[in-house]
């Protein structure tokens, strides 16, 4: 196994230690709960879509760096977009930590830092819990999210 240090890239440090829009907006229209028991990260995630558009985003919860490092970049990226752009955001960040792309996605700007987990399926999860968690709000789904 190799250096996970390797993982901790700046931009993760960062988000991780500041987390961004870790907040409920008062006016959420949708919400939903994420859980990855394998690593104990606890995240809830809320939405305030208008006309099909991400007008405000937010989460709470606690986590590993990498987890809450995610969700925080993730309500970046996202905020602003459409309900089909940030599932297509999604999918791109999901190819690239899942190894499926041999280059990350140039449109996933900040996430590319995100491209080592791919070598560690367990961060895997970590990862792309928030980004299960918001695909869950936006469907209205009411079940909470678990990666096992
Ligand atoms: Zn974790």
């Amino acid at each position: 196994m190799s250096e996970l240090s390797d993982l901790y890239q700046e931009v993760i440090v960062d988000h991780s230690k500041r987390p961004r829009n870790m907040r409920r907006p008062a006016d959420a229209t949708h919400a939903a709960d994420g859980h990855n028991p394998l690593c104990g990260d606890s995240i809830s995630v809320f939405v305030t879509l208008r006309d099909g558009r991400v007008e405000d985003v937010g989460f709470e919860g606690r986590g590993c760096a990498i987890s809450v490092a995610s969700a925080s970049l993730m309500t970046d990226m996202i905020k602003g977009k459409t309900v089909a752009e940030s599932r297509a955001i999604f999918q791109a960040f999901h190819r690239m930590v899942t190894g499926k792309d041999e280059l990350p996605d140039e449109g996933l700007d900040k996430l590319a830092a995100f491209e080592g987990v791919r070598d560690f399926p367990v961060r895997v999860k970590c990862a792309t819990l928030a980004w299960h968690t918001l695909q869950a709000a936006l469907e209205g789904r009411a079940q909470p999210i678990s990666t096992e």
